[in-house]
């Protein structure tokens, strides 16, 4: 049984500015001109869960979470 599709959240006050998000899922994820992250997309289509389960795997700061609904 698959999870429902998750609803991204980033928090840019723990963004550190790594940039992977935005390498993993740009159609989801971009830095602005100051490396912080913005989230485009809060509710990316089935086609890019995967790219944002890694780009929230792969974030150094932890300031993306996934919440999975039902
Ligand atoms: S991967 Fe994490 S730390 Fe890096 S820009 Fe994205 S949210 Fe910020």
């Amino acid at each position: 049984m698959s999870a429902g599709p998750p609803r991204v959240e980033v928090d840019p006050r723990r963004c550190c500015g790594a940039g992977m998000c935005a390498l993993v899922a740009p159609e989801v994820f971009d830095q602005s001109d100051e490396g912080v992250v913005v989230l485009l997309d809060p509710r990316p289509p089935a086609a890019l869960h995967a790219a944002v389960r890694e780009a929230a795997d792969q974030c150094p700061c932890a300031a993306i979470t996934l919440h999975t609904t039902p």
